[in-house]
């Protein structure tokens, strides 16, 4: 591991700023994806700038009925939430099978969004792979690569994307909140994960130093009745073979709303596009 200098940040702004004007600058949450990629030599950042003491952490009601769940909330608290529990099983359901339960305490949301591939070429540092070094080549597309991603794919990579809640959070078109150099700004879920195409080592749509302040969630009254199911290769903890969040709701026979998201087989988590149609046509 390269050494690197560490910093602590004490308020957004100065987070932002501190990594903005440093070009091998990054933002340090929980650290358990973070801290194993620098250990590892696949990362090798200057700085690592802690955002732990920023006030991103609460899970609040919106009027209408939807969630604000701040970037520092972690995962564990987020599946325990009430207004998690009760409005949005499908969010719960996606954390609680995400991870181990240590990991879960340690882990931030936004850190979840923004963790890298679990693909192991990426993670071995010398294997060729486009993401880590572009241009390099994919060693998975002839190599081993079960577990890899069936849609989305490109001729320069093919993994497989890791975030579990992603794919419940895009099941209920959730909007990314995030401060950078240049302001604040929006983001749709759907638009924030990045099909790899010609540039894989460009994952999202973050410019360097824009930060992820909060998640939120519209209000989707389908998703009351709602689930998330993963099938992975052990149960203890083990990242996606395949997954579905799923709502539906059915009204006089018809389908009234749908939300339906894959995730463990795509490059980015893949939203299920199906049009309303009656039962028996
Ligand atoms: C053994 C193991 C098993 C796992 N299994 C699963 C699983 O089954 N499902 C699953 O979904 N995940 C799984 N994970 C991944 C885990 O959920 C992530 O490591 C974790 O969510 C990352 O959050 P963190 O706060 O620790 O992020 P960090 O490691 O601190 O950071 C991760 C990345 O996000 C960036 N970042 C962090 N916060 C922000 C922010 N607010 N704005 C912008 N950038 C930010 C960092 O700069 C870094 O690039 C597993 C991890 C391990 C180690
Ligand atoms: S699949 Fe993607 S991450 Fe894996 S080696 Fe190929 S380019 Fe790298």
């Amino acid at each position: 591991m390269r050494p690197f200098d560490y910093a602590r940040a004490a308020d957004v702004d100065t987070a932002i700023a501190t990594v903005w004007r440093n070009p091998g600058g990054a933002f340090l949450a929980g650290g358990t994806t973070q801290v194993d990629l620098v250990r590892q030599n696949v990362l090798r950042p200057d700085l690592l700038v802690d955002i732990n003491d920023l006030p991103l952490n609460r899970v609040e009601d919106l009027p209408d009925g939807g969630l604000r769940i701040g970037a520092l909330a972690r995962m564990s608290d987020v599946a325990q939430a009430a207004g998690v529990v009760d409005r949005f099983p499908l969010v719960s359901q996606a954390l609680l099978l995400g991870a181990s339960a240590q990991l879960r305490n340690m882990a931030s949301m936004g850190g979840n969004l923004c963790q890298r591939v679990r693909c192991g070429y990426f993670r071995d540092a010398v294997s060729p792979c486009n993401k880590r070094e572009p241009g390099s080549g994919c060693a998975a597309i002839t190599g081993f690569h079960r577990g890899h991603a069936v849609l989305g794919t490109s001729d320069r990579c093919i993994a497989t994307h890791p975030s579990d809640v992603a794919v419940a959070l895009v099941a209920v078109d959730a909007v990314l909140r995030t401060r950078g150099p240049g302001g604040e700004r929006s983001v749709p879920i759907d638009d924030f994960f990045l099909l790899p195409g010609e540039t894989p080592q460009r994952e999202n749509p973050l410019e360097h130093g824009e930060l992820i302040t909060a998640i939120e969630v519209p209000a989707v009254p389908v998703a009351r009745r709602s689930v998330y199911l993963k099938v992975r290769d052990r149960a203890s903890y083990e990242f996606a073979l395949a997954s579905v969040a799923a709502a539906v709701e059915i009204r006089d026979g018809a389908v009234a709303d749908v939300r339906l998201a894959l995730g463990g087989i795509a490059t980015k988590p893949w939203r299920g596009r199906w049009p309303r149609r009656r039962h028996g046509r």
